[in-house]
């Protein structure tokens, strides 16, 4: 799919805890890996033992870093960031990590996620006298932890009080100037892994967390496990420390993570993104077999299941769209000429392969339909006799609240037309999604958030977050604790009754 209609991942978190490791390098290489999870702004924070030294900026991990920057951050522990901001939060201000101090100490906070109660928490955090810079609810997260880390007096404490506090989909990473944090929501909507830094002659062990496993890989880190749903784990000179920040609630991991957001030599449970989506294939060629010529799938995220769908029914499989894989984000405008071109910019059709052949094309999922209404017609235009559309996810029928950037209901095709609607609309000569069951039969486990698919959602949104959101008719179904459960205030807290 193209920018314009697909689903985005909101961020991507780095942090690594290893004296005398060059940790600023080790960051931007974390972030290297994990690019595709956020392109408008990246930025690294760096603690040396005295303070803590941030650069960020808009723009693609390569564009924001020269050599000579990451030179000027020095230091033993290190957190990085690559954000995907929506269309009203473009500003530096919104760009993480999020510096901001509690008395005397500087922290840097990265964050991927959103909470749905930040504007409750804004509020009060306002009347309290604590003054906001952006609008993003990674302020709200720094400024919470920092109101009651001077409260407690304590860090990890502030963290926790913070996170009793906070609802929603969130992974984050904390540094200050001698020691690391990271901790994950209750439900591990938003992922978070550790992994190792075996010691070397020059180095002693280090520490490193990430949103995907590929992110360990590029730094040469091995993994040892996920953080668990609502727990702190602290990273310094006195190792590895962990503690329960929260309880832990209804496991509900975003499904989408399997579909398409993770890159596919990530590892989840055991199991590579690659071969999850290929498992998603072969299922969905059971449920919705057809006689063609050749399979393709759209780059990249439609390769894997396509393969599997191919196998499955012993059809040949091959290449019959290119992407331009050097397109990414630019901040030149196209003229108005070259975006009515739209996806050609980044795909085109392949008409050696496709030309007098009835077409299987795979994709990862549809959001507004216009991009797949292109690629079927461009396939036409390259001369295929037939496009068969199959999509391995079900339809995504409801809004996203928990870190991925979905629009409001109305925008989503699948909430407003049944499936001959949309396979009109797209110019298919056949269409079909992968059921519900049969995706969670292709991930490892159970546990999973579907709410994109089901409505079932897994932390209650407020009335004021989902505002406007959805479409008449539609009545989402909360499978997480009501609002009434959830300890809201921040005023009185204190030491004694945190
Ligand atoms: S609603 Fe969909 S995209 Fe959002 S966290 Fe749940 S599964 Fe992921």
């Amino acid at each position: 799919m193209t920018e314009a209609d697909t689903l985005h991942e909101e961020c991507g978190v780095f942090g690594v805890w290893a004296p005398g490791r060059d940790v600023a390098r080790l960051t931007y290489f974390g972030l290297f890996a994990l690019q595709h999870r956020g392109q408008e702004s990246a930025g690294i924070a760096v603690g040396d033992g005295a303070t803590v030294l941030v650069r960020k900026d808009l723009g693609l991990v390569s564009q924001v870093f020269s050599d000579a920057d990451l030179s000027a951050l020095p230091g033993h522990v290190a957190v990085g960031h690559v954000r995907y901001g929506t269309s009203g939060a473009k500003s530096w201000e919104a760009a993480q990590p999020h510096l901001s101090t509690i008395g005397e100490v500087i922290v840097a906070l990265a964050h991927n996620g959103t909470l749905v109660n930040s504007d409750d928490l804004r509020r009060q955090l306002i009347e309290l006298g604590i003054p906001f810079r952006s609008n993003t609810d990674s302020e709200v997260a720094a400024k919470l932890i920092g109101y009651f880390t001077e409260k407690t007096g304590h860090l990890r404490e502030g963290i926790a009080a913070a996170m009793r506090r906070i609802e929603g989909g969130y992974a984050m990473a904390l540094v200050r100037e001698n020691a690391l944090y990271a901790f994950r929501d209750p439900n591990g909507i938003r992922p978070l892994v550790l992994g190792k830094l075996e010691a070397t002659e020059e180095a002693s062990e280090g520490w490193v967390v990430a949103s995907e496993t590929c992110a360990l890989d590029i730094v040469g880190a091995t993994f040892v496990r996920e953080i668990t749903p609502g727990e702190i784990i602290r990273l310094s000179d006195d190792g590895i420390v962990t503690c329960r920040g929260v309880p832990q609630r209804m496991p509900a991991n975003c499904i989408f993570e399997h579909v398409y957001f993770a890159r596919p030599d990530s590892v989840k449970d055991g199991s590579s993104f690659y071969a999850m989506r290929y498992a998603m294939g072969r299922r969905l060629a059971h449920e919705a077999p057809v006689d063609a010529d050749l399979v393709i799938g759209v780059p990249d995220s439609g390769m894997p299941p396509a393969e599997g769908f191919a196998h499955e029914l012993g059809l040949p499989f091959g290449e019959g769209l290119i992407k331009n894989r050097y397109v990414a984000r630019t901040f030149i405008q196209p003229t108005q000429e070259l975006r009515s071109r739209g996806v050609r910019m980044k795909l085109n059709a392949l008409p050696d392969n496709v030309a007098g052949k009835r077409i299987v094309m795979v994709d990862d999922s549809i959001v507004r339909g216009t991009t797949s209404m292109q690629i079927v017609r461009m396939l036409r235009d390259a001369g295929a006799t037939e496009v068969h559309v199959r999509i391995n996810s079900p339809e995504v029928t409801w809004p996203c609240f928990y870190g991925i950037d979905t629009d409001t209901q109305d925008q989503l095709i699948s909430a407003n037309m049944d499936l001959e609607g949309i396979r009109e609309f797209i110019g298919a000569d056949s269409l079909a999604f992968l059921s519900v069951e049969g995706l969670l039969n292709c991930v490892p486990m159970n546990g999973y958030c579907t709410a994109c698919f089901t409505g079932e959602y897994p932390v209650e949104i407020p009335a004021s977050f989902s505002s406007g959101k959805f479409c008449e008719g539609y009545t989402p179904r909360n499978l997480g604790l009501s609002r009434a459960d959830i300890k809201m205030g921040i005023g009185g807290i204190t030491a004694e009754n945190n």
